[in-house]
């Protein structure tokens, strides 16, 4: 039997037979809907105080399914509540400026999340009359809303019937039925869609899906999960024979590459760092981080013909690294310190607007990146013991 591992093409399609003959079987002997068994226990345990349950407006819903993609709900709920109070409303986040929803999402992580956020409130706003559509298609083409976005803010915020699957779903469909294979590749995902359309009930839509995020959150969970006390362990594959941690399958392994950068920081009298907005494509886009260079030369000669100061008064900062899902960064920190009064006197390169100073008492109130915040918080300690 294949498991997870490289894929090559035989296995793959060995795998969509396997899913064919598993469709055909299940078309013919659908297996009971898990709401029924799901919704007892979602009274009895489920989760009803997160900060996204009270007032359940598509706007609070879709905020919490767009911050809850690649991040744990404890982390998530600070967050959340520092967004809602700044923007209560879709036309506060419509009008609001980049840097300000970038600052309020700092710390999350993929950024990309962010700016597909505000591109879509401004859509829905100036398109829509400020009110989300109801149905999955119209949802599915705004951006940044996905099938599994769409079907909770549906489910969730309209109480209509409509699937989801998220990280949480998947495990546990996964499990439940003991889809072999990774469901990052369509063939496994479409067999989950079909089975998460299956199991969703006409009535209750909201508190089921609720609830079967909450088991794979609470009860399902990826390294131990507590099968004793599951309410599903009675039909789940998985569960009855020993094998849940092979599910959902891994992602085939492959070689990370290392891309290595050159940064200019340079700070200034009194406690002022010097950053670049990143064009709004890209790494980092829209956020602010010191501007970058292919080598550390052009990283010096950059600072020699910006700043008039020599070459030889740069120094090397401590390098650090941070893993993007593509590739790996190892970045080289190329520190200058200069005077109060010091000025950009030309922009090579990089448009005069894009670069500023900024404050690292507080720290700034930007978009930044988080091993920047790391870094201009070793910045800020190392100015304040300078001027000491
Ligand atoms: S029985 Fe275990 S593996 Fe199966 S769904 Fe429940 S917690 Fe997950």
């Amino acid at each position: 039997m294949i498991r997870h591992g490289r894929y090559t093409k035989g296995a793959i399609v060995y795998k969509e037979t396997q899913h064919f003959i598993a469709k055909l079987y299940h078309s013919m002997n659908p297996p009971q809907s898990i709401a029924n068994v799901l919704l007892p226990w979602f009274d009895q345990h489920g989760r009803k105080d997160l900060p996204w349950q009270h007032d359940r407006t598509p706007y609070r819903v879709w905020v919490s399914e767009i911050m809850l993609q690649q991040t744990q709900v404890g982390t998530v709920i600070p967050f959340y509540q520092r967004f809602m109070a700044a923007l209560p409303r879709i036309e506060d986040l419509a009008t609001a400026p980049e840097d300000s929803v970038l600052h309020l999402w700092t710390g999350l992580g993929y950024y990309a999340r962010a700016r597909n956020l505000h591109r879509c409130a401004k859509t829905v706003c100036d398109q829509l009359g400020g009110v989300f559509p109801s149905d999955l298609a119209a949802l599915q083409a705004l951006p940044g809303i996905g099938r599994s976005t769409a079907g909770a803010i549906i489910s969730l915020a309209m109480n209509r019937r409509a699937p989801i699957l998220d990280g949480n779903v998947k495990r546990v469909l996964a499990r439940y039925h003991a889809v072999e294979g990774w469901p990052g590749h369509r063939v496994v995902s479409d067999v989950l869609w079909d089975f998460a359309e299956h199991h969703t009930p006409l009535a209750r839509v909201a508190d089921y899906t609720q609830a079967i995020m909450d088991l794979g959150a609470t009860c399902c969970t990826r390294s131990r999960p507590a099968c004793d006390t599951c309410p599903l362990s009675a039909g789940c594959v998985a569960a009855s024979s020993g094998r849940q941690s092979e599910f959902p399958g891994r992602k085939p392994p492959k070689d990370t590459p290392t891309r290595e950068r050159w940064m200019a920081v340079i700070t200034r009298n009194p406690s002022e760092v010097l950053l670049q907005k990143r064009p709004t494509s890209g790494i980092w886009g829209g956020l602010w981080a010191p501007p970058e260079f292919a080598d550390e030369s052009a990283a010096r000669n950059w600072i020699a013909k910006s700043l008039g100061i020599p070459a030889r008064d740069c120094f090397a900062g401590t390098p650090f690294q941070h893993t993007f899902t593509h590739f790996k960064l190892e970045a080289y920190p190329v520190r200058v310190h200069c005077a109060a009064n010091q000025t950009l006197s030309t922009t090579v390169q990089f448009d005069v607007e894009d670069l500023q100073w900024f404050s690292l008492h507080p720290a700034p109130a930007v978009g930044l990146p988080a091993p920047i915040v790391r870094l201009l918080a070793r910045l800020g300690t190392e100015e304040k013991e300078r001027s000491d």
